[in-house]
């Protein structure tokens, strides 16, 4: 058995298994089951070790332990239009320069913030089935100039499967850079620190053409010596990390937290890239959503205890028509908004303004 498989065994997948490490009761066991037929669960055992079990509000607890919430009403499947971008499956194209693949529906934990819920652990239907024909669509869509392996976790996918798609891309002239979207420094550093194998393909594919490994780390917390040493060793790599926040209720919705994790990111090398509005997934909605005039006010007095570079952070939310900054307040009290990546050219760097309900945590229209 190799490492990836060895330590994809350990992860915890039951109800049963939890219940043995977080003396569930009877009637919470149960509950909990009924949600896992919906929405799958599986945790490492190094990131359910980061739980602090005297905390029912552990932050870390929050992330990863299935809670009766999910069943609540409410949420969309596809918050933003990700079936009308799709032009092949598991390929979608929404904005000119980027090409997104879905390159696997498994993870090895499923967030419970996930906004693909819809999907991971779940349905395959959206994953990537034929290599040769995204290569194709990449090779003739010259405005494209990167393009970014997700899924799921692209680093669940085995090393062969990876250089797979290291392959298929790294000889497209017009592509800038290659991207692979993974919480595996966050969840599952070992992952990387231990495979010899990984880091090896990510040097020498690097060296042709850059890599950069967008990642996730949602809480000071997570920032163990463990993924410091995943971080390094990628960089060691020749890759660049940079990190996507999810702004996320009751985890990391206050300026000191925010803080510390922009300037810890900062601290071991990794740019802090975007804070993304959780968005209004089936879910995932009720459980962790932040109206954007606290979360604006959260994200604003943490840049006020941010250095420089920690605050070249973006507050986001990704919505169907583009990527939509959250500026600031008017003199009038409404919020300023700014697209910061637009689906249609009309609506680039586009700046509008409107009055926001004080519980409001996504935009309808814009
Ligand atoms: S690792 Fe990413 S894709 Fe997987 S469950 Fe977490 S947020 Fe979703």
């Amino acid at each position: 058995m190799g490492l990836l498989e060895k330590l994809m065994a350990e992860c915890i997948r039951s109800v049963d298994e939890l219940r043995e490490v977080l003396g569930l009761s009877e009637e919470e066991s149960q509950e909990l089951q009924r949600i896992t037929e919906r929405y799958p669960i599986c945790i490492t055992p190094y990131y359910l070790g980061l739980i602090d079990r005297e905390d029912e509000n552990d932050p870390i607890r929050k992330m990863c332990l299935l809670d009766r919430v999910e069943f609540s009403e409410g949420g969309e499947e596809d918050t933003s239009g990700e079936s009308d971008n799709t032009v092949m499956q598991g390929l979608q194209h929404k904005y000119k320069q980027t090409a997104l693949i879905l390159s696997t529906n498994q993870c090895v934990m499923y967030c419970r913030h996930c906004f693909r819920k819809r999907m991971v652990g779940y349905s395959g239907n959206e994953i990537a089935d034929h290599l040769p024909a995204m290569e194709e669509y990449v090779r003739e869509h010259k405005e494209i100039n990167n393009v970014l392996i997700s899924g799921g976790d692209a680093f669940v996918n085995a090393n062969e499967t990876i250089e797979k798609y290291l392959e298929h891309f790294i000889s497209i002239p017009t592509l800038d850079f290659i991207r692979f979207g993974t919480r595996i420094p966050v969840v599952l550093p070992q992952r990387i620190t231990e495979d010899e194998a990984l880091l090896g393909l990510l040097k020498e594919y690097g060296n042709k053409k850059q890599l950069i490994i967008a990642t996730q780390f949602n809480h000071p917390r997570e920032l163990t010596p463990e993924a410091v040493k995943a971080v390094r060793a990628l960089r060691d790599c020749g890759c660049i990390v940079r990190n996507q926040t999810v702004l996320l209720k009751g985890v990391n919705d206050e300026k000191a937290i925010l803080a510390d994790l922009m300037n810890g990111l900062m601290s071991c090398g990794v740019v802090p890239y975007y804070i993304f509005q959780c968005r209004p997934a089936a879910g995932v909605k009720n459980k962790f959503q932040v109206p954007f005039l606290r979360g604006w006010e959260a994200v604003e007095q943490a840049k006020a205890l941010m250095n420089g570079h920690s605050k070249s952070v973006r507050y986001v939310l990704s919505h169907p028509t583009g990527k939509i900054e959250v500026i600031g307040l008017d003199g009038s009290g409404k919020m300023i908004f700014k697209y910061h990546q637009a689906k249609e050219a009309k609506n680039q760097s586009r700046i509008f303004s409107m009055e926001l309900d004080s519980g409001q945590c996504w935009l309808q229209s814009t």
